[in-house]
């Protein structure tokens, strides 16, 4: 398999990717990789109704985003172009054309009106519902039951017709997937799809398996959304002739909401209570907001991460790897067959082991961005003080401001609790020296803020514990955080010295 293995995402651009789709393309992309492989990018755009502008540069945006290198693209053209559907319109005419003259598929005229009388009439007679497959077929207006000449006359005067596959009556279609093995299905269960539609564009699944077949892939790793579909393909294979070539599937297990009751889709996004795309999405028909995890916070690697882990696992207990890591343990025959919980605590939970070990310097920048936004001025080194303080008790970048706003901002509040519990006269006695001793200092640091305290303490035999905990609710106003001697040196000798006195007076019903 090595080398040549050729692999495609095939994203229709009806609106912004899906998680799910990242996932898909994730997969992709590590297989490829694994393998020494192509990957390349196919825009099944076919359907104009459904597309949403903006759609295309999104999945551009969220797979760079995501370090999901394409080969071939669009944007980035190899040798198997063009990587649009709409720009391939010519190529799938003549195979569905090819497929009439071999007698594998028709010309069928019946308009919509009539089939959908038909659907009615079945509903209500029989009450079974209407397939145009092979016993209708023969009672249909369409060139299996007309003369040539008839089809000739109504093709020259413009009747609308489309193409649909002729499905062999009693055919065992099987293909073998390689998650879930083989899978059998009778032909009497599938219609005769439409291939080429009245307007000469051709259906999904012709442009598919044209474009998959011209294009060389070896391997289709797509949802299992798609699963039904395959034994169509297959049959389109075999009567296109490519039979010997047609490509392995690989059908990837649903991702579920996380009750584990049911898909995950588009709607539940921020319904759920977390984003259920990679990026923020402005739909530009009605200019709803969706929300994404890249505006949300999360780094791009520790979401791929967690990504890889949906569906399929090393049989390790490893939960984190870089992508290199993933690509070398990636493997088919370690995806799972049934649906993926999806778990956003888990998702929080890779976010914060990646923020742990993030560049302390790359991530004093996102902070201050978040500063600048608030308003307040801070130069670089005192945001990196403060950054490596808080780095590793957030989940996200953000936190870093919101989970210590008492770098900038004098406490309004003070814990109750730990007020009552810790607040007393023999704190306020050792406070009132400390608030001094700071502000006489030379050198106010982290040590110097400690041995000022320890000397106060041992002149007056107090213990440590005793005093602590009051020090932090006069600085920050609630009970934890951060170390904090280190947070008193980035505060500064006057601040600290100055919230002391304002948390002893404001704080005197405690005494
Ligand atoms: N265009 C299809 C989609 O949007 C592609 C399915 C496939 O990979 O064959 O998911």
């Amino acid at each position: 398999m090595e080398n040549n293995v050729i692999v495609r995402f095939a994203p229709s651009p009806t609106g912004p990717l899906h998680i799910g789709g990242v996932r898909t393309a994730l997969f992709n992309y590590l297989f490829a990789k694994k393998h020494g492989g192509t990957m390349l990018l196919r825009i099944e755009d076919t359907d104009q109704n459904r597309f949403v502008p903006g759609a295309e540069e999104y999945i551009k945006e969220a797979l760079e985003w995501c370090g999901i290198e394409l080969d071939e693209s669009p944007w980035n053209p190899g040798d198997r172009g063009p990587y649009r559907q709409s720009e391939r319109k010519e190529m799938y005419a003549e195979y569905a054309e090819k497929l009439v003259k071999e007698g594998k598929a028709y010309y069928a005229f019946d308009t919509s009106e009539e089939l959908s009388a038909l659907r009615d009439k079945f509903e209500k007679e029989k009450g079974e519902s209407f397939f145009y497959n092979a016993v209708m077929r023969n009672r249909l207006k369409n060139s299996l039951t007309m003369s040539a000449a008839e089809v000739q006359e109504k093709i020259e005067s413009g009747e609308p017709y489309v193409i649909r596959l002729k499905v062999p009556i009693k055919k065992e279609i099987r293909l073998k997937d390689m998650i879930r093995g083989w899978v059998v299905v009778h032909s009497h269960s599938i219609d005769d799809k439409i291939l080429l539609k009245a307007d000469g564009m051709p259906t999904y699944h012709l442009a598919n398996i044209v474009d998959d077949h011209l294009m060389g892939v070896t391997h289709v790793i797509r949802g299992e959304e798609w699963l039904p579909s395959a034994p169509l393909h297959v049959l389109l294979y075999e009567s296109l002739g490519w039979a010997n070539e047609m490509p392995e599937f690989a059908h990837l297990p649903l991702l579920l909401k996380p009750s584990g009751k049911g898909k995950l889709s588009k709607r539940d996004g921020d319904k759920l209570g977390f984003s259920v795309f990679p990026l923020q999405w402005n739909d530009p028909e009605n200019g709803q907001i969706s929300s994404g995890y890249r505006e949300d916070g999360f780094l791009a690697d520790a979401f791929t991460n967690f990504l890889a882990l949906l569906g399929w696992s090393s049989g390790t207990d490893q939960e984190i790897y870089t992508k290199e890591e993933l690509i070398e343990v990636f493997s088919i025959e370690r995806i799972s067959k049934s649906g993926a919980k999806f778990d956003f605590e888990k998702a929080k939970w890779f976010n914060q082991q990646y923020l742990k070990t993030y560049p302390v310097e790359k991530l004093t920048e996102k902070y201050l961005e978040t500063l600048k936004a608030e308003g307040i001025e801070c130069d670089f080194e005192k945001a990196k003080k403060i950054t490596s303080l808080m780095q590793e008790r957030v989940v996200f970048p953000a936190e870093i401001y919101t989970n210590a706003k008492f770098f900038f901002e004098v406490p309004e509040e003070y814990d109750q609790k730990v007020a009552k519990k810790k607040w007393n006269a023999e704190v306020v006695d050792v406070f009132t020296y400390y608030a001094a001793g700071v502000k006489n200092a030379d050198n106010f640091d982290e040590t110097a803020a400690k041995e000022i305290l320890v000397k106060i303490l041992e002149e007056k035999g107090i213990g440590m514990g005793k005093v602590m905990q009051s020090l932090r609710l006069a600085i920050t106003g609630v009970g934890g955080g951060p170390d904090l001697m280190p947070v008193l040196e980035v505060l500064g000798k006057d601040e600290v010295a100055s919230r002391i006195n304002i948390a002893i007076e404001k704080l005197s019903s405690f005494v």
